[in-house]
C-alpha cells in the first residue's frame, strides 16, 4: 500500500490494551484514569482478522504495544497466532519491561514465552537508572523489575532488544552518560526519544523539552564527536549515530526537531478500541472495529484500510500548535 505522498505502508503497530501497571506522567496524566470497558476493546480474534487482512495488503511487520501489553491475559498464544500469519515476518513488542522476568501462562518467564511465540524484537522503556527518578516518572517503584526484565530478554536470546528513553530536561539530562554506559554494558541498542505533545496539554512545555540535538552535543563532548550512520536502519524513524572509540550505536527519535522525521514513515496504528490511525501526530482516526462489528466482509475491510492509507497526512501536526485529545496510553505508543 502506498499513500498519496509515496509512503509505503508495511508496518502495523497494534495496541492491545489501554491498561498499565505504571503511571508515566507523559503518557497517563494523573487525573482519574478510567479504563475502557472490556467490550469496547478489540478481541484477539478481531485483531487477528485485521492483521491477516493487512498482511494481504503488504503489511509484514507488526509491533504489539499498549498500555502495557503484558498486562493482558493470553498474550503469548495470541502473539503465536499472529506470528503464524503468512506474510508477517517481523513481530515486535514494546513494554515497560517490569513483567518480562515474571512467569506467564506455562510457568516460563514472559520473555522466554514471547521468544518461543515468535517475537523477534523487544523494546523496553527506561528513562532513568535512578530508582528515585524512576518512581517519580512512572509512579511506581519498579526500576529493579524493569532491569530484571531487560536481563531476562537478553538471556533468552533476543538479538534485538532496544531501550527507549524519553528525554526530559530537569529529570534525565544528568542520566544520559549513565544510560549510554548501561546500554553498552548490556549490549543493547539505546534510543533517545523527544517528548511529544500527546496525552494532555501539560505533558510538554518549554521547560521540560530536551531536544535530541542538545543530547548529541552533550554525548559528543563526553565521548567524542558522534558520527551519523545513514545506512543503519530499524523499522521506525530513528536516526542512528556511532560513538567513536566505544563501538556503540545510539539512536535518536526526534519527532519535534527532525524535519525529515515523516519522510520514510511506513506505519499505521490500531488502537485497542479498534480505531485505525494513519499518524500518531494527527487527530485523524477511523473506526475499523465498528465496520467489523457491523458485519463487513474481508474485502470491505481491505477497502477501508486502503482508504485510511490514502488519508495518511504528509507529516505530523506536532509542530503546529497540536492540541492533544487522547492520552498516549489510549492510542498506543
Ligand atoms: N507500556 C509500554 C512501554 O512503556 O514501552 C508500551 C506503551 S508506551 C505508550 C510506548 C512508548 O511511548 C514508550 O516508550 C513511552 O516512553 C512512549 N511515550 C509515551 N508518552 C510519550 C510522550 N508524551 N512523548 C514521547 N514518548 C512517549
Ligand atoms: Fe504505561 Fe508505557 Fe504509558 Fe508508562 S509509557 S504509563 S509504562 S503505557
Amino acid at each position: 500500500m502506498q499513500d498519496q505522498y509515496g509512503h509505503l505502508i508495511s508496518y502495523l503497530r497494534i495496541s492491545i490494551t489501554d491498561r498499565c501497571n505504571e503511571r508515566c506522567a507523559y503518557c497517563m496524566p494523573s487525573e482519574f484514569q478510567e479504563w475502557l470497558p472490556r467490550d469496547q476493546v478489540m478481541s484477539y480474534e478481531e485483531i487477528h482478522r485485521v492483521v491477516s487482512i493487512a498482511s494481504e495488503l503488504g503489511v509484514s511487520k507488526i509491533r504489539i504495544t499498549g498500555g502495557e501489553p503484558l498486562t493482558r491475559k493470553g498474550i503469548v498464544s495470541f502473539i503465536q497466532s499472529l506470528s503464524n500469519i503468512s506474510g508477517i515476518n517481523d513481530v515486535g513488542i514494546s513494554t515497560n519491561g517490569t513483567l518480562l522476568s515474571k512467569p506467564i501462562d506455562d510457568g516460563s518467564s514472559a520473555a522466554e514465552a514471547l521468544f518461543k511465540a515468535g517475537v523477534n524484537s523487544v523494546n523496553v522503556s527506561l528513562d532513568t537508572l535512578s530508582a528515585e527518578q524512576y518512581t517519580a516518572i512512572t509512579g511506581r517503584p519498579f526500576l529493579a523489575k524493569a532491569i530484571e526484565g531487560i536481563d531476562a530478554a537478553r538471556n533468552v536470546g533476543f538479538d534485538k532488544v532496544k531501550i527507549n528513553s524519553v528525554l526530559m530536561r530537569g529529570r534525565t539530562e544528568n542520566e544520559l552518560f549513565d544510560l549510554v554506559k548501561f546500554a553498552k554494558k548490556k549490549d543493547i541498542l539505546l534510543r533517545f526519544i523527544e517528548m511529544m505533545p500527546v496525552s494532555s496539554k501539560d505533558v510538554l512545555n518549554d521547560l521540560n523539552f530536551l531536544p535530541c540535538g542538545e543530547v548529541m552535543n552533550l554525548l559528543s563532548q563526553e565521548f567524542g564527536r558522534l558520527k551519523p550512520l545513514s545506512d543503519f536502519k530499524t523499522n521506525g524513524p530513528a536516526s542512528y549515530y556511532s560513538i567513536p572509540g566505544r563501538d556503540q550505536i545510539i539512536g535518536f527519535i526526534g519527532a519535534m526537531t527532525n524535519l525529515k522525521f515523516c519522510e520514510s514513515c511506513n506505519k499505521l496504528r490500531l488502537t485497542c478500541d479498534g480505531k485505525l490511525r494513519p499518524c500518531l501526530g494527527s487527530h485523524l482516526e477511523f473506526d475499523l472495529l465498528k465496520e467489523i462489528r457491523s458485519g463487513a466482509t474481508n474485502d470491505e475491510l481491505k477497502n477501508f484500510i486502503r482508504e485510511v492509507v490514502l488519508r495518511k497526512p504528509k507529516a505530523h501536526d506536532f509542530r503546529d500548535n497540536y492540541q492533544p485529545d487522547r492520552k498516549m496510553i489510549a492510542i498506543g505508543g
